[in-house]
């Protein structure tokens, strides 16, 4: 691994960290989870998207700068570090985006990619169920056969953004009699199409983006369906471990997190005994995050694959960033109790070890596959 940069990879840091001083807003956008503040997060992606710095690393003509992926967590960390918007569209570039170079036709990427790249159409993730979380396989909402279709039913949760998101992407049931994984398709729907209901959920917070999805025969034509039918499993399964590993919190963001700590101590009057180390902890574990992806990037740009060791960067960062946030609400002291961006940033690194899979998952996962323990047994 060679951790100095190219001449044309600093140059690239450089432009991004000039347009990011030139362009982020000076005062925090108000949250995604709400409406206006949805429609401010779009805006912001259009902006992105008109410099070509919202999705660098696609190909041109979807609006990327074909930047490798070296060059993508430099992006990522001079996003951070100049406090940028949270990303709108995630789902759909982080999520949905990589399946559809990989499995979707060239008409698929013709009609969505440049939208999502733009942040006019977003996209809301329904996967979950109510009975099917972390056994995704075990879901039930189904898909039928029909003349040019589908007809999808049941009911999808923890659809977060989909109270504003403009179209979904999920697994349905399409033959009843296949096992478990078998038997599943990945269908693309808008969600305004008849027979569909979102219905918003409360959050912790008290904002509404989360949501639930109601299908009610729901027709979706053969053109939306991503990969082959019945190969659903394994198309959605083809970049969990990069969204895990890589893409989904790249390590930008906790170094920035870690700097702004370090700052809150410096100017905190009386910090509690013990913080000093905290601090410390969590700054050189965010550092040693950001090495590690470098290391993985080398990896995975020498033709190797993430694999489960997605599984141990997702533990890592969520629970990293549950101790950084707990650590700036005790410096915070009863300030805390005030509503700020560090008050929202605790609340919602408790959902870290849950999205993504839960840490419990992830930790049967480096159980069975990196340490070559025994598998659990089926229930
Ligand atoms: C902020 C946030 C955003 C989300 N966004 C989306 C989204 O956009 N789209 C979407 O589809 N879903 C989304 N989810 C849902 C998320 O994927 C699920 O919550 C997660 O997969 C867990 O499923 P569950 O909630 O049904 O819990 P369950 O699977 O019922 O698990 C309950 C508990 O049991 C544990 N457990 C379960 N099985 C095992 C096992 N085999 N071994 C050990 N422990 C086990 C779990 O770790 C957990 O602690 C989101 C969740 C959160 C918190």
């Amino acid at each position: 691994m060679n951790l100095d940069l190219s001449p044309a990879e600093l140059a690239f840091r450089a432009e991004a960290r000039a347009w990011l001083a030139a362009n982020v807003p000076g005062t925090p956008l108000p949250s995604m989870d709400t409406a206006a503040g949805f429609a401010a997060h779009q805006e912001w992606e259009a902006r992105l998207a008109e410099a070509r710095w919202s999705v660098v690393s696609w190909p041109e003509e979807y609006g990327g700068r074909e930047a490798s992926l070296v060059e993508w967590v430099i992006f990522e960390e001079e996003y951070y570090r100049a406090g940028a918007p949270g990303r709108v569209s995630q789902n759909g570039i982080f999520l949905l985006a990589p399946i559809l170079f990989d499995h979707g036709t060239p008409e698929q990427r013709d009609r969505f990619l440049l939208s999502m790249a733009t942040g006019e159409r977003i996209w809301a993730q329904a996967w979950s169920e109510p009975e099917a979380g972390s056994d995704l396989a075990s879901l039930r909402s189904t898909a039928r056969r029909v003349d040019g279709g589908w007809v999808l039913n049941g009911q999808k949760t923890w659809s977060s953004r989909a109270s504003y998101a403009h179209w979904g992407f999920g697994l349905f049931r399409s033959d009843p009699a296949a096992e478990r994984h078998a038997g599943l398709t990945y269908f693309l729907f808008p969600l305004d199409a008849p027979g569909v209901t979102v219905r918003p959920i409360a959050q912790l917070d008290g904002e509404a983006g989360f949501a639930e999805i109601f299908l009610d025969e729901v027709f979706v034509s053969d053109s939306d369906v991503l990969g082959a039918p019945g190969d659903g499993w394994r198309v959605a399964m083809s970049t969990a471990g990069n969204e895990r590993g890589l893409s989904l919190r790249s390590p930008g963001r906790f170094c920035a997190a870690a700097d702004r700590l370090a700052d809150l101590y410096a100017a905190t009057a009386e910090a509690p005994d013990g913080a000093a180390s905290r601090v410390a902890d969590a700054w050189i574990k965010a550092q040693a995050y950001r090495l590690y992806t470098w290391g993985t990037v080398t990896r995975l740009a020498d033709g190797g694959d993430m694999g489960a060791a997605g599984s141990v960067n997702k533990v890592f960062w969520s629970e990293l960033d549950v101790a950084l946030q707990e650590t700036a609400l005790d410096l915070l002291g009863a300030e805390a109790e005030v509503e700020s961006p560090w008050s929202d940033g605790y609340l919602f690194s408790l959902s870290g070890p849950i999205y993504a899979g839960t840490n419990e998952i992830q930790r049967n996962i480096i159980a069975e596959r990196i340490l070559g323990l025994p598998k659990e047994p089926r229930r």
